[in-house]
């Protein structure tokens, strides 16, 4: 008889057995600082309403397939333009999958930029569509050059732009994304997870381009547990992804817990500017620590770095003093010897601040 792995190597596609699945550090106890959560769960005033809305989900039955409910709630809520089309998704990471789904099939691949969100790659590789990164300039902004280049060599189907860029924090030039939208003859997906982080939006660009559409999510903002991702784009591109999206993406209490939070935007919204204010203040206390470089951010974390090449190290000593951040410094390249940290409470803030003073220089 075969073993497993025997079956596998000859059914499972290589590129598949070469990936490693996305890996989720195991936080314990440990103040979480790895993973751009919102730190504050719902306000309390509004958690006996909470409850009363969770109990009337009916729970026995299909959720409505489309979330038109939701739908409008997001549309008004978030000021999306009226005459683009919205899809909602398992996430944005659901979203990201199905744009691969339904443009995979050609030679052309995927391109992104490195460093950026891993999971372009993960869902690109896993659905058979090759997927090719240029790297940015080594002030994290996009290497023009390299991108027209790029994009003449490889004619890539789909271009993922993370705005403000995963894991560096930084926007784009405004200029430099529509050169890259007036270039391809792919489609351009501005990925906006930091929007609510940063002074700038695509939002009322997207009605102006044939062939760009944007992608956001509700989960830095503060409702990660709901897994909810939107895109809005020309009708026409969200007519042919409604056709990879899976009949019921958006459970019942995803549905109804959204529309509950969305009702009540105002108080999310203190909580970004609380961690806008948080982040600043963290980037001074982080810049006046002469061993470290922190980069100017416009999402809810700050990407800094080692000056005395020990990103492991330090990243080790915060773990055992209790502090959960994320080391960038395996990816390697632009990345080497830099750790990612998410704004928590001020709390939580400060406690990282302190380790990060006791660890190793
Ligand atoms: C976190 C993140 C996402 C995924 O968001 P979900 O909606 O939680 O799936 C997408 N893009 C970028 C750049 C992110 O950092």
């Amino acid at each position: 008889m075969k073993t497993p792995t025997e079956y596998i190597k000859n059914l499972v596609r290589k590129e598949i057995r070469d990936l490693t699945a996305y890996h989720v550090a195991d936080p314990g106890d440990m103040i979480k600082l790895d993973a751009m959560e919102n730190p504050y769960n719902l306000p309390e005033e509004i958690l006996h309403e909470f409850s009363q809305r969770l109990q009337q989900a009916a729970i026995n039955r299909y959720p409505d397939p489309n979330a038109t409910k939701l739908k409008q709630r997001i549309t008004e809520s978030m000021s999306l333009p009226q005459d683009l089309g919205l899809i909602l998704g398992n996430g944005s990471d659901e979203l990201i999958l199905m744009l691969i789904m339904a443009l995979a099939g050609t030679d052309r691949p995927v391109l992104s930029v490195s460093p950026s969100f891993v999971m372009y790659k993960i869902s690109s590789t896993s659905v058979g569509m090759p997927y090719v990164d240029v790297p940015l300039a080594d002030d994290f902004s996009l290497d023009m050059g390299g991108m027209l280049a790029a994009i003449e060599q490889h004619d890539p189907a789909l271009i993922f732009l993370a705005h403000p860029n995963n894991p560096t924090g930084n926007r784009f030039a405004q200029s430099d994304i529509e050169k890259i939208i007036e270039t391809v003859n792919g489609l351009v997906v501005i990925d906006e997870a930091y929007q609510p982080f940063s002074d700038f939006s695509f939002t009322n660009q997207i009605e102006k381009y044939p062939n760009a559409v944007l992608i956001s999510t509700v989960s830095k903002m503060g409702l990660a547990g709901l897994r909810l991702g939107l895109l809005i784009g020309q009708p026409e591109w969200v007519n042919e992804l409604e056709k990879v999206r899976l009949p019921y993406n958006i459970n019942i209490l995803t549905q109804v817990v959204a529309e509950f939070a969305l009702e009540h935007k105002v108080l999310f919204d203190k909580q970004t500017q609380t961690i806008c204010a948080d982040r600043e203040l963290m980037f001074k206390q982080l810049e006046q620590i002469e061993w470290i470089t922190p980069y100017p951010s416009q999402a809810n974390f700050i990407l800094f770095r080692l000056e005395n090449g020990n990103a492991d190290e330090v990243f080790q000593s915060l773990k055992e003093q209790g502090v959960l951040i994320k080391n960038l410094n395996p990816a390697g390249g632009l990345l080497a010897n830099c750790l990612r940290v998410t704004i928590g409470t001020q709390q939580e803030n400060q406690a990282f601040l302190e380790a990060l003073k006791k660890a190793p220089k």
